[in-house]
């Protein structure tokens, strides 16, 4: 079986999916999606600090294709505020 790659919104680097973080995007609400197996849009974000740290809304609407509204822009800042080892 292949292994599926995505690429890091962030830096563009291509990885192995389970690698990557994955942002899941449904219903105009974004969420961590821990298992990668979430229905919905998706985006990849390196699992480090570095990337995550640098993740925008822009990157995130580019990704998802939508107009994502500001109110929800928390989810970047939990995310950049999480403990990297949970
Ligand atoms: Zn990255």
């Amino acid at each position: 079986m292949k292994t599926p790659i995505r690429t890091c919104i962030v830096c563009r680097k291509s990885a192995e999916k389970s690698s990557l973080l994955r942002i899941n995007y449904k219903n105009h609400i974004l969420s961590v999606d821990k298992k990668g197996n979430k229905p919905g849009r998706g985006a990849y974000v390196c699992n480090n600090v570095s990337c995550i740290k640098k993740i925008t809304l822009k990157n995130l609407n580019r990704a998802m294709k939508d107009n994502i509204d500001n109110k929800y822009n928390y989810i970047i800042e939990n995310l950049r505020n999480d403990d990297m080892d949970n």
